[in-house]
């Protein structure tokens, strides 16, 4: 598929400055962050990766001549395509996120762009974990959707202590080393270098709060194991290796710490007629000489049920009729149907005791006419 260009991306004139082209990306960038969007995580994180991959070469002047002369071909990221380690912009949207999340209890800015540049830079926190399930899904489930109950095992909040981990009549209190931080500065020796890093704090485990005396049923933590019941809701559309984020239904945080977040990542079951491409249906038919030659109207399944199909006369063999707005529905904009593709194979039967006499009428009728290798023939004759 042919890359999209980068002005476009944008929604930019070429001859833009740099300040207009800052600010749509900035406006795109808070649009489609992938914790702030509304769209799912997957199209969310596809789309920010998109715009700041246009606002990477067309805010850098280098680059951006490169690309107005040579195209794609003058900015291909070391022939790799573009990760998220050669985004070197960052500081132009992180004041976004910084008013989107308020600097609230994560790490703050670096946190949600460490996630994408695999900087490993999260604050330690009392955060819960994330959690992942993984679901298979029939075609048939994909194409309408579904609702169900699971049942995921997950850290949940300690009933006797109220998650607090603290024993009856014991007290909470904000823990001494970190000053209830969570977290204290280190020095680290790196070969001649020593540099002070962050890390969590070992006396409260990174909850800024220690007590005098651990609750007995989860010795501290808060936190017990517990078999969670949540109502599944998967829309109609979805593909293998989606994502669904569900948001605070991950573990419970240690110490009444902020939920995590679950992950449901779908699967999809292979069908035995139907293959699928995205959005596409594609069906092999095979139909006998006769209807090749005559035509015939056919019953032919589709996702929605029967219906039927006109094959026209003169129908070959790897022709494809389609049948549209037959195929899946689109995840995202669920009014785009893709179609239902039925490709054609005319299957050549063997003549039996009735048909062969048939079949030599044919072949008799048929040679009354130039054939392809009388015409081939004459040209080398
Ligand atoms: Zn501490
Ligand atoms: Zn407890």
């Amino acid at each position: 598929m042919a890359k999209k260009d980068y002005y476009e991306i944008l929604g930019v004139a070429k001859d833009s400055d740099e300040r207009t082209i800052k600010k749509a990306y900035r406006k795109l960038a808070r649009t489609h962050h992938p914790d702030a969007s509304e769209e799912s995580p997957e199209i969310a994180e596809k789309k920010f990766k998109e715009v700041s991959e246009a606002y990477e070469v067309l805010a850098d002047k280098d680059k951006r001549t490169r690309y107005d002369k040579f195209g794609h071909k003058g900015v291909d990221f070391d022939g790799g395509g573009f990760s998220w380690d050669q985004f070197s912009h960052s500081d132009d949207v992180s004041d976004i996120f910084g008013q989107l999340f308020g600097g609230g209890q994560r790490g703050g800015v670096g946190d949600i762009f460490s996630q994408f540049f695999g900087g490993g830079q999260r604050g330690p926190d009392n955060r819960g974990d994330d959690l992942r399930y993984d679901i298979t899904l029939t075609l048939k489930e994909a194409y309408k959707g579904i609702k169900k109950e699971i049942e995921i095992p997950r850290d949940g909040s300690c009933e006797k202590c109220s998650g607090s981990g603290a024993a009856e009549g014991s007290n909470t209190r904000t823990c001494n080393t970190c000053r209830g931080q969570g977290m204290v500065q280190k020095m680290v020796r790196r070969g001649f270098m020593s540099t002070v890093s962050t890390i969590e704090c070992n006396d409260c485990k990174g909850s800024g709060k220690t007590v005098d005396k651990p609750c007995s049923v989860c010795r501290g933590s808060g936190i017990i194991p517990v078999k969670k019941k949540i109502k599944l809701q998967i829309p109609p559309g979805a593909d293998h290796g989606y994502r669904l984020r569900m948001r605070g239904q991950g573990g419970a945080g240690p110490n009444n710490g902020p939920k995590g977040d679950l992950y449901v990542v779908v699967n999809m079951k292979k069908h035995n007629v139907f293959q699928r491409q995205d959005n596409e249906i594609i069906l092999d038919l095979e139909i006998t000489p006769a209807q090749a030659v005559i035509g015939d109207r056919l019953k032919i399944p589709t996702l929605s049920g029967n219906v039927k199909l006109k094959i026209p006369s003169g129908t070959q063999s790897g022709d494809v009729l389609r049948l549209k707005g037959k195929g899946m529905p689109d995840i995202s904009r669920p009014s785009l149907v893709g179609s239902q593709h039925i490709r054609i194979n005319v299957k050549v039967p063997k003549p039996n005791g009735k048909t062969r006499k048939l079949w030599e009428e044919l072949r008799e009728l048929d040679s009354e006419k130039p054939s392809f290798l009388d015409r081939i023939m004459d040209k080398f004759g």
